[in-house]
């Protein structure tokens, strides 16, 4: 029974964490075949007051988070206010129990089923993770008619739940050492959520349940994606020595974080974070980032089955904006198509859709999602500094028509008597071949670079980046690649622009000498990526000669080689 056991799942967060494991929310089905069940119209009654107790806990919570300044916290748990007061789910239950017979919490749960259903059928993980927020909305609801409260907790807790609540991870203290989320992505709000407040996380196991039994002792693992039940005195301790290399690890990173990133010899590198939702800024700071180098605002538009308004982008891009206080925010118009697909937009079936309608080929024809889009970014900016991006340029002309429609939505805004941040930089992204060799003649018409290495490496290497029977070809160390890098950067400061680069390679401690060496201005990169970059950066020197020695290299395996052997 209390055998040692290892149950493998997908480390969506990693550290790890000891503690008791303690399943969230009983047998709901269970449950309902206790209650007893009145007469209709008391039924609804009783649903509509625990719909309003739902919704008065979700305010007083949306309030707190507020006062504590968890701006994006807040956001998230706005979508569940959202949700209880739709008057579809209040017909749909009033339905249910008057037509169908249901008791409240049988209605509500499976109204939610319901609506949530055609949504969790289509393929985008992020339009799914909506789905669940309805699901646990009815989940909540029910809770309250059918009296369930947690059972006691024995500390630290390690949490399971198939889904867990958004409200929940919100409001976690201390105690609960680590989460498991049987269903979630790596783009639920749960992971992201678990992500900014450093909660070790597994996702994918689902059966844990059948398994092993409530208050069972575990380790979890996040980055090796483990779970160990029941571990004898030999992996405890071994896992002991790995905890407490953890505690001094982030020790070092708290104190890494107020360091300026400056190599050996002076040279002074920006290091930024790379973010999809506001809310990921809360914890920026213990990482110590400089700015946002990269806000991916398309992840607004994945999430909605219409297009955000201005004023919802609005008041995104402002809390992303006021978050950042007085750092540099750079905001990237939406980059969808290819691989990013939107159920609001038709894009017609491509054969090769990342050479196909996407991104700022996208906003130059659908110019009023363009405009919309740019003025909210301006409007935004008056809370702060930031800076427009536009992804996937590959010609001028493109550039040229991207500033006019920029310069039009100025004119409106000045029309229509709306403050707005003057004189924005706008910048792009070095994502093509085309841009990256013309980049003299782009570096004359834009205000800086970033280099987008994941695309630039896939269509310089004609290697698909997200197919796995050919990853062994995807490198950004190949020759070819650095070649067009260097030229980026040498094209930009030579006509006196910054350029920095957010493609993945900036997060790698690899490339941080010799991104150094070749002077590029900013890295910006996932949050935790941060710390470990910065080390490289403080433990090296630059040299230009040794840096530019790997462009004669043959090939990706020997410059990657060249430059860890230097590095380390
Ligand atoms: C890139 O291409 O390097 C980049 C940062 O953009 P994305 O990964 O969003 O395509
Ligand atoms: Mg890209």
């Amino acid at each position: 029974m209390n055998e040692l056991k290892t149950i493998r799942a997908v480390g969506a967060v990693a550290g790890i964490a000891r503690g008791y494991l303690h399943f969230l929310r009983r047998d709901l089905q269970k449950e309902l075949e206790s209650y007893r069940q009145q007469d209709p119209p008391l039924e609804l009654q009783r649903f509509y007051y625990a719909r309003g107790v739902a919704a008065a806990r979700t305010d007083r919570l949306v309030e707190k988070l507020r006062e504590g300044h968890q701006e994006g916290q807040a956001a998230i748990l706005e979508t569940r206010g959202l949700i209880l007061s739709d008057p579809g789910l209040g017909s749909l239950v009033s339905e249910k129990i008057q037509a169908s017979g249901l008791s409240a919490p049988a209605a509500v749960l499976q109204s939610c089923e319901e609506m949530a259903g055609p949504i969790l059928e289509l393929e985008d993980a992020y339009l799914r993770e909506r789905a669940l927020d309805i699901q646990n909305a009815g989940i909540q609801i029910a809770e309250i008619l059918l009296g369930i409260q947690e059972t006691e907790l024995k500390t630290p807790a390690i949490l399971f739940g198939e889904e867990i609540d958004p409200s929940l991870i919100i409001g976690l203290s201390q105690e609960t050492a680590g989460l498991i989320i049987g269903s979630a992505s790596m783009t639920s709000h749960a992971v992201i959520l678990a992500r900014s407040r450093g909660t070790p996380t597994l996702v994918g196991i689902t059966d844990l349940r059948e398994q092993i039994p409530d208050n069972t002792p575990v380790i979890l693992d996040g980055g090796e994606g483990l779970l160990i039940a029941n571990p004898d005195e030999r992996t405890i301790q071994s896992y002991q020595a790995k905890m407490e290399e953890q505690q001094r690890e982030e020790q070092e990173y708290r104190r890494l974080a107020s360091v300026p990133a400056r190599t050996k010899d002076g040279f002074r590198v920006t290091l930024a974070a790379n973010i999809g939702y506001p809310e990921e800024l809360e914890q920026a700071q213990r990482y110590g980032y400089e700015g946002v180098g990269l806000y991916r605002t398309e992840f607004l538009f994945l999430g909605k089955g219409s297009f955000p308004t201005e004023e919802e982008q609005f008041q995104a891009y402002r809390r992303v904006i006021e978050r950042c206080e007085n750092r540099r925010c750079i905001i990237r118009t939406m980059d969808i198509g290819g691989d990013k697909q939107l159920p609001c937009l038709e894009i017609p079936p491509e054969r090769n859709p990342f050479l196909g309608w996407r991104a700022i080929r996208i906003s130059l024809k659908r110019t009023d999602l363009f405009q919309t889009q740019i003025r909210a970014i301006l409007r935004a900016g008056v809370y702060g500094k930031a800076a427009i991006m536009l992804p996937m340029i590959s010609g001028l002309e493109e550039l040229r028509q991207a500033k006019r429609l920029i310069s039009q939505a100025v004119h409106s805004l000045e029309q229509d008597d709306i403050p707005f941040a003057e004189d924005m930089e706008v910048g792009m992204m070095i994502e093509t071949p085309a841009a990256a060799v013309l980049a003299g003649q782009f570096a004359e018409e834009c205000d800086f670079f970033s280099i987008g290495t994941n695309d630039l490496t896939q269509y310089t290497l004609a290697v698909d980046r997200g197919n796995p029977l050919i990853s062994q070809l995807y490198s950004y160390f190949h020759p070819a690649v650095l070649r067009l890098i260097r030229h980026v950067v040498e094209q930009a400061h030579s006509r006196g622009k910054w350029v920095g680069m957010c493609g993945e390679m900036a997060g790698d401690p690899a490339a941080a000498r010799l991104l150094c060496s070749w002077g590029i201005d900013e890295l910006s990169m996932s949050l935790p990526r941060i710390p470990l970059v910065k080390q490289a950066v403080l433990a090296c020197e630059t040299d230009r000669r040794w840096a530019d020695a790997v462009l004669s290299l043959s090939d990706a395996k020997q410059a990657e080689a060249y430059l860890k052997a230097q590095t380390e």
